[in-house]
């Protein structure tokens, strides 16, 4: 067989028509979503305040396998998909390992990370209900940035509650979004009543997700013809990121390859979910039993140290509750943490799953992140988002362990962005400022007692 090259694309014609739900492979269902006061489940039609219609339905359906990608989000799709499935030749090289390493590179578009496979669908979603615009909440950028092109591109407006430390940090990530037309605020603001109550208790609060979600989401369901979206977490943003899995799997097969180990970073959880969704779906249904490692920050661990329960989305309280893997809606990561990855809760569908055993999580400090981060740009020619470098950490573990035991095993993860807005983070670490924060179990144990008691 030829030399497996470097990058393998898919052709228009192979790329994937339709998304894959998980869910409906899983023979345990996650909990439902609740209700904060009543505590009874939710009906589809309670989220139609807050989200669009077809949306709603696609968080709920648990049953409905294959999900037709609409023609119009195929369209722009292709305008940055398929995206390449790389051998890392340089990297399998500089380790010495016998493994073989692929990566799925999400960073080859605009907003920088794979974040826009879910924008395009939320914009075109909203678009096509006749909606005049969007709310949202941005951490590090990437989703504001992606969904300011989504709503740019379907023509719809956008107000963006970015967490305050990030938008005082990362101007330009802010003059990107206006660029795209989004309006941008800095979170908590005094511009909603979540705000402001958060600001009455902190008011030197540097925000946070769970801050901007709430503010997010109160203007949305304040405002006709608006809706709110989010860009992970939820199952309908796992459904869109199934795409990343899908190709990575059709390319794999062409090269006749099939992952040991399928690695990726985990904020939220959208781009792993989305990255082992037909990988999960093998393991789940008994075809393979590929391992399945998320890599999360030691400063925010939900997974490694957090608790499997109901809690809120967002600080302000104004979201139903999911039953997750949460360090409590209360939980505020170090402000001198860069690597994103700071949300304090995990997809429920993810969650479940790691619940019963079938994938695995691991933590990584701040300083051993960018360590890999540097390893693989020299090698590899790309400059890794913070987020991403989770998962290059995890695959260099992995890789490093296989030269202990001599296994040749193939290793497949997700490189979900680049990391130009980063550079201040990259500069710390290369003057050695940088420091790892890994929250105490008492200051974990502050973040726990906001938990909601459900009795
Ligand atoms: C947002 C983001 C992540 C983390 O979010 P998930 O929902 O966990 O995927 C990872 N990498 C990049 C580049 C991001 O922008």
């Amino acid at each position: 067989m030829a030399k497996i090259p470097h990058r393998l694309y898919l052709t228009e014609e192979q790329m994937p028509k339709q998304w894959y739900n998980l869910r409906a492979d899983m023979k345990e269902q996650p909990d439902p979503l609740i209700h904060p006061g009543t505590h009874e489940p939710l009906p589809e039609q309670a989220l139609y305040p807050i989200f669009c219609d077809k949306l709603a339905h696609q968080e709920m359906d648990s049953t409905t396998r294959y999900f037709d990608i609409p023609a119009p989000v195929l369209d722009m799709y292709q305008m940055y998909r398929p995206s390449p499935l790389c051998r890392a030749y340089n990297l399998e090289k500089a380790l010495d390992t016998p493994a073989k390493i692929y990566y799925k590179f999400e960073g080859n578009n605009t907003s920088g990370s794979h974040k826009l496979n879910s924008a395009i669908a939320q914009a075109y979603y909203a678009k096509e209900q006749g909606l005049k615009g969007l709310t949202t909440e941005t951490g590090a950028g990437q989703w504001g940035t992606a969904l300011s092109e989504a709503c740019a591109y379907f023509g719809l407006d956008l107000k963006v509650f970015m967490v305050k430390v990030s938008y005082e940090q990362k101007p330009y990530r802010k003059a990107v979004m206006q660029t795209f037309g989004a309006d941008v605020t800095p979170s908590p603001s005094n511009t909603t009543e979540a705000g402001r109550a958060i600001l009455a208790a902190d008011p030197h609060s540097n925000g946070s997700l769970g801050c901007a979600i709430s503010e997010a989401v109160e203007l949305a369901t304040k405002t006709e013809g608006y809706r709110y979206v989010l860009g992970s977490v939820l199952n309908q943003v796992l459904l869109h990121q199934s795409i990343i899995g899908l190709e990575s799997k059709q390319a794999m097969e062409l090269l006749d390859e099939y992952p040991d180990i399928v690695i990726g970073c985990a904020g939220g959880g959208s781009n792993l979910g989305g990255l082992i969704a037909p990988f999960m779906q093998d393991k789940l249904t008994g075809k393979a039993d590929p391992r399945i490692i998320a890599v999360e920050p030691a400063s925010c661990p939900s997974f490694t140290r957090g608790k499997y329960a109901y809690d809120f989305c967002d600080t302000g309280h104004v979201t139903p509750l999911a039953r997750m893997y949460t360090l409590g809606n209360g939980f505020m990561p170090a402000s001198n943490h860069a690597g994103g990855l700071r949300y304090h809760g995990m997809s429920p569908m993810l969650s479940k799953l790691y619940h019963d055993g079938y994938m695995e999580a691991v933590s990584a400090k701040q300083t051993d992140v960018f360590a890999a981060a540097v390893q693989f740009a020299k090698v590899e020619t790309i400059l890794p988002a913070p987020e991403s470098a989770h998962a290059i950490r995890g695959a260099i573990d992995e890789a490093l362990r296989c030269k202990e035991s001599g296994e040749a095993k193939t290793i497949l993860f997700g490189l979900t962005g680049t990391g130009y807005f980063d550079m201040a983070a990259y500069q710390a670490y290369h003057d050695g400022t940088m420091q790892n924060h890994i929250p105490t179990d008492a200051e974990l144990e502050k973040g726990f007692a906001t938990l909601p008691q459900l009795g």
